[in-house]
């Protein structure tokens, strides 16, 4: 039995009975089963041998309250994560750091090295470990870490925010007690016997597996469907966090919230939440790290005799920029400190590009004034140097 075996193998599917069963129920469907796979009552039937195993298997964990214990325990760590809300809604992912979950563990202090090692001992030194030293431990857990997702408003990000998330993780539907079966007793299913997997066939030394298709997977048939879960035997259970995003995250970075994961075991400290942040494009707004960006359309006479022009700010009053004389269009000036706030509170810069805009209509006198600096200009060719430098190429 590996520690894979452990966390992938369902010892309760296996006999048929719920996760709260009593021992003695427990007793009693690992007897019938064994009778009905018993080798000597199935000559050369390879399934029912393997099958007959695998009932023995489980019923040397869960006939045992102590083992039973630990593998509740066990499994219960990598049960359950988090689900996004947002756009796809359900469906969300959960991915757990290795180093992270174990790392934790290892903090409990037990066998020092910490580390994989050292938290995988923690975990099931109980079991594994019982031959040599005869103890089990019984120390604090970490709790999970989860990974969720959320998508604020560009000022959002800018400002902080927070917000709430709703963290979904799968339980056992209360209503069958896990079953799937109206009346709490599911049928084994016959086609896979209860390991809920069927073999696909083989190649290259090693066989495939699909899941059953009569069952779906969970080895169980449920002659009459619990109407809570829909005979699947789970249950979705929610809660939601009021989270505090700080100011000045950027659009897909990571965040680590400390101790807002999964909650700990026997006193143990929470797991961490990783948040990923999403962030909507401003209508007028751009962002350059810690600086915040704004084009600012200025006139032909604002740009080559300079002037003041009116800069809007993202949540503050309009700033008064000046503009030389003489100012190109797309060049860039500063408006120090109002731009996003950084992590120690201080701000970035407002970047404002200045865009000449040509106007489309003119007035009698702007016509006039125009043709006038026309006449004023004649004789000045912009495009000289263009045509020198592309002939000298
Ligand atoms: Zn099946
Ligand atoms: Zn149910």
């Amino acid at each position: 039995m590996s520690t894979k075996d452990f966390i992938e193998k369902d010892y309760y599917k296996v006999l048929g009975v719920p996760k709260d069963a009593t021992e003695a129920e427990i007793k009693k469907a690992y007897r019938k089963l064994a009778r009905e796979f018993h080798p000597d009552a199935n000559k050369g039937n390879a399934k029912a041998e393997e099958r007959f195993k695998e009932i023995s298997e489980a019923n040397d964990v869960l006939g045992d309250p102590k083992k039973r214990k630990e593998y509740d325990e066990a499994r219960a760590l990598f049960g359950n994560g988090g689900f996004r809300p947002g756009p796809g809604g359900a469906g969300g992912s959960f991915n757990f750091d290795l180093g992270d979950l174990f790392g934790g563990g290892a903090q409990g202090g037990g066998q020092g090295a910490g580390g994989f090692g050292g938290g995988l001992g923690d975990v099931f030194g109980g079991l594994f470990n019982r031959g040599s030293s005869g103890t089990t431990r019984v120390q604090p857990r970490r709790g999970q870490d989860i990974d969720t997702e959320v998508t604020l408003s560009f000022t959002e990000a800018i400002e902080g925010a927070t917000v709430p998330l709703r963290m979904s993780s799968q339980a056992p539907c209360k209503a069958c007690s896990g079953t799937g079966d109206a009346n709490g007793n599911p049928r084994v299913c016959p086609t896979c016997v209860g390991t809920g997997q069927v073999a696909r066939g083989s190649g290259g030394g090693f066989s495939l597996t699909d899941p059953c298709p009569d069952c779906k997977g969970r080895g169980l048939i449920a002659e009459n469907p619990c109407e809570i879960c829909k005979g699947s035997g789970r249950a979705k259970s929610s809660r939601t966090m009021q989270v505090r995003i700080p100011a000045g995250v950027s659009d897909s970075q990571r965040i680590r919230l400390r101790g807002k994961g999964a909650p700990g075991e026997r006193g143990g400290p929470a797991g961490d939440l990783y948040v990923t942040v999403h962030v909507d494009a401003h209508p007028v707004f751009g962002r350059k790290g810690d600086n915040l960006t704004v084009t600012v359309p200025v006139t032909f006479s604002e740009a080559a005799l300079g002037g003041e022009v009116r800069v809007p700010t993202l949540g503050g009053p309009a700033v008064t920029l000046k503009v030389p004389p003489g100012t190109p269009n797309g060049r860039t000036m500063r408006a120090r400190g109002k731009g996003a706030v950084r992590k120690d509170g201080t701000r970035g810069d407002l970047l404002v590009t200045v865009e000449v805009s040509v106007p489309t209509e003119l007035s009698g006198k702007a016509r006039d004034a125009l043709e006038a600096y026309r006449e004023a200009t004649v004789g000045e060719d912009p495009r000289a140097e263009l045509f020198q430098a592309a002939k000298g190429a």
